[in-house]
């Protein structure tokens, strides 16, 4: 029986240590975090900012493609239509009778018409091309200062990270092996309050109150916590509790 009491202790000694100093790691990953500050997400919007800009591009660029070839086209129309008309001009003269003079006419009334079509809708592709030209002029612009900012911004970005990289890659290793060593339980419970206390889940007692929340922490819990012979949280906060004069740190 003494025994097992004996090794409970060590287990509750040891397991505050261990939290006292996950508590510590990510404090400190904490500070590394702010070191970045706002940068990550700013360089994040900024290349989908950019990468809807070479989207839409890369659109209106096929696109005016699209209408190069339609208006093409119909200009390819519109010659040979030209010629035909001028053919069957030529043939008005030849006619001997009013039926084929009616026929030639319907003809090229048929002709003009087409051409009238195409001409229209030509003048439409045009208007569409100067709009997508002046569009994508501007994107373009748009484009090259946001790469600078970006490039800016990213440079910043990566000395920040690499001065803190492999600062962050041992305090996380760290930070594993600790959580390894800590039964599962308390690590859910300690990652729970971390998340909903604003980062502190592991606190000094004040006197007799929580050092987090300032709550009174009643006179037995007190005592077995400076005793080390338990480990007890705020009833309010639920920070864990410690007592720094049984802190080896
Ligand atoms: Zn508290």
């Amino acid at each position: 029986m003494h025994r097992t009491v004996h090794f409970f202790y060590i287990e509750v000694i040891m397991s505050m240590e261990k939290l006292i100093e996950l508590q510590g790691i990510d404090t400190k990953l904490r500070d590394l975090n702010d070191l970045l500050g706002d940068l990550p997400f700013k360089v994040n919007e900024l290349n989908q900012q950019e990468a809807f800009i070479k989207n839409s591009l890369i659109e209106k660029k096929e696109r005016l493609k699209e209408l190069a070839v339609e208006s093409h086209k119909g200009e390819v129309r519109i010659a040979e239509i030209n010629d035909k008309v001028s053919k069957l001009k030529d043939q008005l003269f030849l006619v001997t009778n009013n039926k084929q003079y009616d026929a030639l006419m319907h003809e090229m009334d048929h002709m003009k018409e087409e051409r009238s079509t195409i001409e229209t809708e030509t003048l439409s592709f045009l208007e569409e091309i100067e709009t997508l030209k002046e569009s994508v002029e501007t994107m373009e612009s748009d484009l090259g200062s946001l790469s600078n900012e970006i490039t800016v911004r990213r440079e910043k970005l990566e000395s920040v990270i690499s001065d803190s990289a492999e600062e962050k890659s041992s305090l996380e290793q760290k930070r594993s092996n600790k959580v390894e060593s800590l039964d599962l339980n308390t690590v859910s419970i300690y990652n729970r309050v971390f998340q909903a206390r604003d980062g502190l889940a592991v606190v000094n007692l004040s006197g007799n109150g929580c050092g987090g929340c300032g709550a009174h922490v009643p006179m037995q819990k007190v005592t077995e916590v400076r005793a080390n012979s338990a480990i007890h949280r705020c009833d309010v906060c639920g920070r864990f509790l410690y007592s720094e004069n049984n802190s080896v740190n």
